[in-house]
């Protein structure tokens, strides 16, 4: 048996062991997302072992190095792990900021200190971050960002409004953009800093949405202390390490355009509501749709897994990440029109059990947003044109 083999069988020996039986099914809603943290409501006793389990063995992180708990995988192990995963339906064991955005960015930028600090609780889901970059006049143009960090000798003294903070009022730890030299040129003298959303100064207000739910904040800093060793990377150079984090995101949000995203297969729900006809689905308009949209779908995994790779192995470019956001992001909404088309008028069921509690016209609104978070689909296709495309 090659090392790969008996790698693929210790894995799903593992997973058989270890995965509970009530997590090899998709969440059902946002609700039922694992996001960890100190405060975290577990939404079931399985669900907490299944991140407790998959965070000691390091596999919440399967490709950070083993010395900050990570799984220490290879490509072609991470591979099979995530294959093992789909293969039992297994869901995701942790959702995490600390993941997809400010963990790779201490990695490559942090202090052997900060990395030791912060990766293994990240990768054991015990903080949960959230991301302070938005303002009330800084959304696409960033680095017009005015909160600022005043230099107080051994701290900084942090004051500013940060606004769209996705779970503000629910993180422990906040990764923030603030201006570290007043003077300096705009992408100039802006630092990334890291701080306890319990420190004094810090105000999470929720901002409720037209899903019903408040899932974003307004975040007020009033005279908050700042640590200079909780700085990622060089002062007053916080803006690189905020467009690598950002291809981090952009890369994590384009994924919900994957066909399996979700846990709703768009055909079969198609099938089950439209019914078939020798095999084809009954509404020849939606049937071509529904068509459409798993071939785009089916295309669109291909090239994710295609430039991931390429990135991994240093041949890729940096600005791909905007084209999967766009193309991911653009995807999913059009998965949720087709959706409600397919349902009738049942998809506009807001509450009950039958709807999972409204489950697709709350999803529905919710991926509007995703064009506009971790960067519009405008601002997208200007990095494409400028980046990729070499127009700019
Ligand atoms: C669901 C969701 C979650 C979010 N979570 C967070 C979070 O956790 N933390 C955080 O910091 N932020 C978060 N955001 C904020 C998000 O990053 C900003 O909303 C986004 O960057 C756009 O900024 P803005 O809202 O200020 O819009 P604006 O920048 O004011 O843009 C308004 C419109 O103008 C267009 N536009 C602007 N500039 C250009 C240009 N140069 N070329 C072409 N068109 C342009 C935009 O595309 C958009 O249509 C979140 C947003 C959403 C929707």
């Amino acid at each position: 048996m090659s090392d790969l083999q008996a790698f693929r069988q210790e894995t799903r020996d593992w997973l058989e062991e270890n995965c509970p039986l009530s997590m090899r099914q998709p969440a059902k809603a946002g609700e039922d997302m694992c996001w960890g943290g100190r405060n975290f409501k577990f939404s079931s006793e399985d669900q907490k072992l299944w991140m407790q389990r998959m965070g000691a063995k390091g596999w919440t992180a399967p490709d950070w190095p083993a010395e900050y708990g990570g799984g220490g995988l290879d490509r072609a192990q991470h591979k099979i792990l995530k294959e093992e995963l789909a293969r039992i339906n297994a869901r995701s064991p942790l959702d995490s900021f600390g993941i997809w955005m400010i963990g790779p960015a201490i990695l490559k930028f942090g202090s052997e200190a900060l990395k030791q600090q912060h990766l293994p609780p990240i990768i054991r889901g015990e903080i949960r971050w959230c991301q302070g970059y938005s303002e009330p006049g800084a959304g696409s143009d960033l680095a017009g960002l005015q909160s600022k960090a005043e230099d107080r000798g051994d701290h900084f003294i942090a004051n500013g409004q940060k606004v769209w903070t996705s779970y503000g009022d629910k993180a422990d730890w906040m990764f923030c953009l603030l201006r570290t030299d007043p003077d300096a040129k705009k992408q100039m003298g802006i630092s990334l800093v890291l701080f306890d959303m319990e420190t004094e100064g810090v105000t999470a207000k929720p901002i409720k949405l037209i899903s019903g739910s408040s899932p974003f904040c307004e975040t007020f800093l009033d005279d908050v202390r700042v640590e200079k060793d909780q700085v990622v990377g060089e002062v007053n150079q916080g803006w690189t390490i905020a467009k690598y984090l950002l291809t981090h995101e952009r890369e994590m949000i384009g994924g919900m355009g994957r066909a399996e995203a979700g846990g709703k297969s768009l055909s079969q729900v198609a099938v089950k509501a439209l019914g078939i006809d020798n095999g084809r689905l009954h509404n020849p308009l939606l049937r071509g749709e529904v068509a459409k949209w798993e071939i785009d779908a089916a295309c669109f995994a291909l090239t994710a897994e295609r430039v991931t790779d390429e990135v991994k192995s240093g041949h890729g470019v940096g600005a791909t990440s905007a084209m999967l956001k766009y193309y991911g992001t653009e995807l999913n909404k059009r998965r949720f029109e087709t959706l409600l088309k397919v349902n009738g008028s049942d998809a506009m069921v807001w509450d009950g059990e039958a709807s999972d509690d409204g489950w697709l016209p709350r999803t529905w609104l919710r991926t509007k947003g995703n064009s506009i978070e971790g960067g519009t689909s405008e601002v997208q296709l200007n990095v494409i044109a400028k980046n990729i495309l070499g127009l700019g």
